[in-house]
């Protein structure tokens, strides 16, 4: 039988009360046993705050504004009276849900089915154009008024985007193995998500065909692949003990694109899996003329090219063709450079686990490509799209003569690939490790932190509204967000007034579930904003819960900056995860031994 509305949010009631992950995917687990095999995938899209999977977009884009006429109308036309206009009763309560079950309180609801509201909503969201807004309120306004207070809670905070239960993606992979029998099943789903990066789809593929329909999943153009990442050392002799030879490759700083033609359509992903197609027309067009009636995924670093010079532009130059508006002009002024790196689906057939070498010959049959040795100096290609610069390193000291070459022409490092590596969907190991020229000093590298809340300013920064913000790590085995710093430098008083209003949308009445933090900051935000921080070292602390377990510290930053504006290109999944920090902890610790041994030399 269809499940009902008032069903599906009694599950969401029990979820949102929980904190702990492991209660939180066994009730989810439990809950998926009660569905239908067409409710799976529209009820994890629920629980994601989404109609679709995050790289469809699949909100309903009602503002706050619309829903509360929504909601006064609807208790108008039921009759309630009430003493104070809902308008103001949000601002009493702070919370869109509980507004509206407070103001609809006392209503028993149709029973509706959970499909037929789920498609209601997705109307909703499809809906555009002249007089659509009256028309979203009206049917909004309609289904406030078929629900009980319980399913209003629930529905308005969704509408508005802020259901915020606090079950990140690994907990609903959780909650999947659970349903499908607990542990030895979460591999299969993992890797399964990884390769299509759709949870309502997995769930759907579980219930028709169990276990062996995800480990039969394979590639497909449409459902961006999650991208394999690097691990990181700090020399060519630590990678060479490591992987041995490798493929080294220049390690470019544009933005990661994964390029999908699935014969006729072209579709391009960003590093967070995003689809920034209407982006870049350029790359569209190149795919397409190669790859016309083909079907293929691909990944590449798109580059900001400056014809005049010859070269690449820097970061900051390219990442301003992220743009939605002035396409066309943008690319008259900045063209791109695609060069691919990666090839993981042709024709059909999946490359993923393909030897890297073999990889790579096969996309420079398919690309314009350059052979250089380790002396040429890098150039671009002469079309949209080349090659990543390759050298094959049979002993430590190509890597480092390497490395020192691409840096003296502006680069940011080296990637050391391993040359019988798979494509490790979603996964940071060392079949790629990055040399990065920070990682020879202090803290390597600079750390991706999830901005969890802010400080009012104080003294000269008063004026601002925000002295510093409150970051944090992700805690992937907890599905948390862990506090690390307080971060009140590195941006320009502009910047912090543009870093104010950007989070004043997203403040929260309290700590979200999903954050875990002992410090209150004095506002609370969604975290959902990935800032790019440097700091002198990492430290133990009992103040942060980054790390801490057992009674142990957690990990602190000293001297930490702002390096950054937030970044568009990470979602808080992709902030530097809590082995990161103790790795880098670890590595520190070495390093300052070793210091600390050569110093007595080096003083005489
Ligand atoms: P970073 O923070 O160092 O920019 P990241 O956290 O985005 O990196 P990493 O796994 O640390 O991800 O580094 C890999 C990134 O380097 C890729 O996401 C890609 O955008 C970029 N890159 C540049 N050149 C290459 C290359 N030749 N091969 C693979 N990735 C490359």
């Amino acid at each position: 039988m269809a499940i009902s509305i008032d069903r599906v949010c009694d599950c969401l009631q029990i979820l949102d009360s929980l904190t702990g992950r492991i209660e939180m995917a066994q009730a989810m687990g439990t809950f998926l046993l009660e569905l239908d095999t067409l409710e799976r995938a529209p009820f994890v899209y629920l629980v994601q705050g989404q109609l679709a999977p995050p790289f469809r977009g699949g909100e309903t884009g009602m503002s706050t504004r619309l829903v509360l006429r929504a909601i006064g109308l609807a208790v108008d036309e039921a009759g309630i009276s009430l003493a104070v206009p809902p308008e103001k009763r949000l601002e009493e309560i702070g919370d869109m849900g509980n507004m509206a079950e407070d103001v609809l309180a006392g209503r028993r609801g149709n029973s509706l089915s959970f499909l037929d509201v789920f498609r209601t909503l997705e109307n909703l969201a499809l809906r555009g154009g002249v007089g659509s807004q009256e028309e979203k309120v009206r049917t909004l306004a309609n289904l406030f008024l078929k629900l009980s207070p319980l399913s209003s809670r629930f529905v308005a905070r969704f509408v508005v985007g802020k259901l915020r239960l606090g079950v990140g993606d690994a907990t609903i992979i959780d909650a999947l193995a659970y349903w499908q029998g607990g542990k030895s099943a979460k591999d299969p789903i993992e890797n399964g998500y990884n390769l299509c990066s759709d949870l309502g789809r997995i769930a759907t593929i579980l219930g028709e065909e169990g276990l062996d329909g995800v480990r039969k999943l394979r590639p497909s153009p449409g459902y961006p692949i999650r991208m394999a990442l690097c691990e990181r050392l700090s020399s060519g002799e630590e990678i060479f003990d490591k992987i041995g030879a490798c493929a080294v490759e220049s390690k470019y700083d544009g933005f990661r694109c994964q390029i999908h033609s699935d014969g006729n359509r072209v579709q391009l992903f960003s590093r967070n899996l995003e689809e920034t197609t209407p982006m870049f027309p350029e790359i569209v067009e190149a795919t397409r003329t190669l790859f016309g009636g083909r079907t293929a995924i691909f990944e590449g670093e798109a580059l900001g090219y400056n014809p005049e010079t010859g070269g690449y532009h820097p970061f900051q130059v390219t990442i301003t063709r992220k743009r939605k508006h002035n396409v066309k002009e943008k690319s008259d002024e900045i063209p791109l450079k695609m060069l691919v790196f990666d090839l993981m689906y042709l024709d059909g057939e999946s490359w993923l686990d393909t030897p890297f070498l073999d990889r790579r010959r096969k996309i420079e049959s398919l690309f314009p490509t350059h052979t250089f040795s380790v002396d040429e100096e890098e150039t671009a290609p002469a079309g949209v799209f080349g090659t990543s610069r390759l050298i094959v390193a049979e002993h430590p000291s190509t890597i480092d003569h390497f490395f020192d070459e691409v840096l003296e022409e502006g680069f940011e490092g080296i990637i050391a690939k391993r040359m019988t590596g798979t494509y490790t969907a979603g996964s940071r190991n060392f079949n790629w490790i990055k040399l990065k020229r920070s990682y020879k000093n202090a803290l390597s590298d600079t750390l991706d932190l999830v901005i969890i809340g802010f400080y009012r300013g104080k003294g000269q920064r008063t004026k601002l509204g925000i002295g510093a913000i409150l970051t944090a790590a992700y805690d992937k085995e907890q599905d948390r967000f862990v506090s690390i710093a307080r971060i009140g430098s590195g941006l320009t008083e502009n910047q912090w007034i543009s870093l104010r209003a950007m989070l004043e949308e997203s403040v929260l009445s309290g700590k979200p579930h999903s954050v875990l933090s002992d410090i209150a900051p004095d506002y609370w935000v969604e975290p959902k904003f990935v800032i790019r921080v440097r700091a002198d070292d990492i430290t133990r602390s009992p103040q942060h819960t980054c790390g801490r377990r057992n009674g142990t510290e957690g990990y602190a930053l000293r001297f930490p900056r702002i390096t950054e504006e937030p970044r568009a290109d990470k979602n808080p999944f992709d902030a530097t995860t809590v082995p990161e920090i103790e790795d880098i902890y670890r590595k520190q610790k070495i390093l300052l031994a070793r210091h600390r041994s050569a110093s007595p030399r080096e003083k005489k």
